[in-house]
């Protein structure tokens, strides 16, 4: 569903797109090309202004691969650089510089700090911030900048080809994915990648394909240097982790004035007016009427997913519309969901494959939640799956304390269960639970 409308959606990225450089299509290259989305005018508000069908392996002017042996020494070094637990339960985010000598490694590092900052600033990563690790992978360039920066004739030899002016627009910034592929694969787990270009230059893309081979949902393309960038960012990872639709659309432009289609997949664009949806308990009517933290109530408000009419969206101006907001309640509830699909909330510290015995003492980890409200993950302990509700809160309980009276293994479990009230679908809160085991005996 989403391809056939982003395959729609190249005509109008090409009317949308504004003022672009030199016509230059003799110069790209042959191969795959990806789908990327456009980030909006850095002046014009919108999160997006459509989508563009790119070269996957970048642009013609490549990385010479000219490094020094100390350079080259530097070149694919792996930090983790926030800690938050086993890759195995977390959200693993790998953050790539472009442009960045050897020297300027330190100020990538600086630069992947202060764009993480930007990121966990939005909810619902401020809350939920400690179920993420964020790896650092450097990548030495031999020039310092990226290509397109400031002019369409500027090109630089970095080490992910990154460039502006992509497909003629000048802040489309687009980069060379099979490389990046080569540096994401260096760190342990991800999830979902940032490649930050060494420029204060407005710009970004969202490549929001799942990688069938490194497991990421999706690489968002930023400036390091531009405050807008991390917006853009933020903006992708709707889409990827979220699965949410933009809520922006293309005014003026012909074939998408009115939607006559089926109902789209994605949870926050609906062909169902208010009204309707009410009535029918589809999408975000759970939502309705509330207040949302973007401004105003929940409700339909038409025009979304590109479309002028016919297709509606949960509010005005959430962060799938406009740079700088937030994520509307549905939005917020998606990417909870979309959390959750790579974190678990608890993580034996006890081995569980060995039986433990009355000296032993099982212990889990339970990440804290970081929200202003200090909501916390409720931890439950069952022997037998019968609750022993004096162990609630407790993450290490000494099999001693279970008092024991027979000589049969019996099961101990541990549960940490989310119930926070920005998840109302019962379909995701089912998913906001995990548990660890143990057999226990005399
Ligand atoms: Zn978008």
């Amino acid at each position: 569903m989403r391809a056939a409308v982003a395959t729609l959606c190249v005509t109008a990225a090409l009317v949308a797109a504004g003022p672009t450089g030199p016509a230059d299509a003799a110069a790209a290259p042959a191969g795959p090309r990806i789908e990327v989305e456009i980030p909006g005018p850095e002046h014009g508000g919108d999160a997006g202004s459509g989508h563009a069908r790119v070269p996957a392996a970048g642009s013609p002017a490549k990385a010479s691969g000219r490094l020094s042996p100390a350079e080259r020494s530097a070149d694919g070094q792996v930090t983790k650089m926030i800690d938050n637990g086993s890759s195995a339960d977390r959200l693993d985010v790998v953050v790539i510089g472009d442009g960045y000598t050897a020297a300027e490694l330190a100020r990538f590092h600086t630069d992947a700090e202060q764009k993480w900052a930007e990121v966990t600033a939005v909810e619902p990563y401020t809350t939920y911030r400690n179920l993420f690790n964020v790896w650092t992978v450097d990548a030495v360039s031999h020039d310092s900048g990226v290509s397109g920066d400031p002019d369409p004739a500027t090109v630089r030899d970095t080490a992910l080809g990154s460039y502006f002016w992509c497909e003629n627009i000048e802040r489309l910034l687009c980069v060379d994915q099979p490389k990046v592929d080569t540096y994401v694969a260096k760190a342990p787990a991800a999830d979902l990648v940032i490649v930050l270009a060494n420029s204060a230059k407005y710009g970004g893309a969202g490549y929001n394909e799942p990688s069938a081979t490194l497991g990421y949902e999706g690489i968002s393309t930023a400036s390091a240097g531009h405050p807008k960038s991390g917006q853009v960012a933020i903006h992708e990872t709707g889409h990827s982790l979220g699965k949410l639709a933009d809520e922006y659309f293309y005014p003026g432009v012909p074939d998408y004035e009115k939607y006559t289609g089926p109902e789209p997949g994605e949870s926050n664009s609906s062909v169902l007016p208010a009204d309707r949806m009410a009535a029918q308990r589809a999408k975000w009517y759970r939502w309705l009427g509330e207040e949302s933290p973007d401004g105003g109530t929940v409700g339909g408000y038409e025009g979304g997913n590109y479309f002028v009419t016919g297709l509606y969206r949960p509010t005005d101006n959430s962060l799938m519309r406009v740079l700088g907001k937030p994520f509307n309640l549905p939005g917020v509830e998606s990417m909870i969901a979309g959390f959750y699909q790579h974190a678990r909330i608890v993580t034996p510290l006890t081995p569980t494959d060995r039986t433990l015995r009355l000296r032993h003492k099982a212990k889990a980890a339970v990440p804290k939640l970081a929200g202003a409200d200090g909501r916390q993950l409720v931890v439950r302990w069952y022997l037998d799956g019968r609750e022993l509700r004096r162990f609630e809160g407790r993450t290490e309980v000494s099999v001693a304390e279970l008092w024991l009276f027979d000589l049969r293994t019996h099961r101990l479990t541990v549960t940490a269960e989310d119930r926070t009230p920005s998840v109302r679908d019962p379909k995701v809160v089912r998913t906001l639970r995990s548990s660890v085991d143990w057999d226990v005996r005399l």
